[in-house]
């Protein structure tokens, strides 16, 4: 695991805890975006990468300037740990309004729950110190309540488990094309259908993305990788639509 600032201009700044977990666990990557004396953490991870990325956020910003924490969906690998990051920060937890009821399941202290805040299926803007971060509706890529967070400063669209990649041995796509057997079999399982891939990718369009930053494996670093996996996930099927034959009475 490491962690690299790959964006730090004029006081705003992003860094990427890339690679935590191992063994029989999914790795994640966890992004602090700070601005002046606030920050932000997207998708902190589970309970066996908290001390780990704790460590890190503290070495990176003093804690209580985490204002905010951001689940992209619901997943053990995201949430798992809300409890703990909510006893050592005085953060706002945000989630789809979806899963403000399940939430509390990890086992989250009433005392904190206050602090877990519903976005609406429309996305949000959230503030952050002199700029603001923009919440974008990502629904069934893969959760059913599930969000996305593009950063207009440095250009960069934070795509949850949309563009994940599963044992790529690099942490910058170089080349998209032998990239995408590390996508594939990942996205034709757990994104639900192409209907939702299109409409992501019409929305994403509008935006200018010199990067893409996934909860796994490596990211798009360049605006041209970025425009070639948006291509690519408009016309990729669907769960629904590769697994017609699944639906049999097991014998
Ligand atoms: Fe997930």
């Amino acid at each position: 695991m490491s962690s690299s600032y790959l964006y730090h201009a004029g006081g705003h700044a992003f860094v990427l805890l890339e690679g935590f977990g191992e063994g029989e666990m999914v790795p994640t990557n966890q992004v602090l975006i700070h601005n002046r004396n606030e920050a932000i953490l997207l998708d902190p991870g589970g309970h066996k990468v908290h001390y780990e990325v704790i460590n890190e956020v503290s070495s990176l910003v003093p804690i209580n300037d985490l204002k905010y924490l951001f689940f992209s969906h619901q997943d053990p690998d995201i949430v798992a740990a809300a409890n703990a990051w909510l006893m050592l920060s005085d953060a706002e937890a945000y989630i789809s309004e979806l899963w403000l009821r399940f939430i509390p399941h990890f086992g989250v202290d009433e005392l904190m729950l206050p602090r877990l805040k519903g976005i609406p299926d429309q996305g949000m803007r959230l503030p952050l110190g002199d700029t603001e971060l923009l919440i974008l509706p990502a629904h069934f890529l893969h959760s059913a309540g599930n969000f996305q967070v593009y950063d207009p400063l440095s250009k960069t669209l934070f795509s949850g488990d949309l563009g994940a990649s599963i044992g790529p041995p690099y942490v910058e796509v170089e080349d998209f094309a032998s990239h995408v057997q590390y996508m594939e079999g990942f996205h034709r399982r757990y994104m639900p259908s192409n209907h939702a891939n299109r409409y992501w990718a019409d929305m994403v369009r509008t935006l200018d993305i010199d990067r893409i930053v996934p909860q796994h494996g490596a990211i798009f670093p360049t605006a041209s990788l970025s425009a070639q996996f948006i291509d690519w996930i408009a016309s990729s099927p669907g769960a629904v639509e590769c697994m017609s034959e699944v639906y049999r009475v097991p014998q």
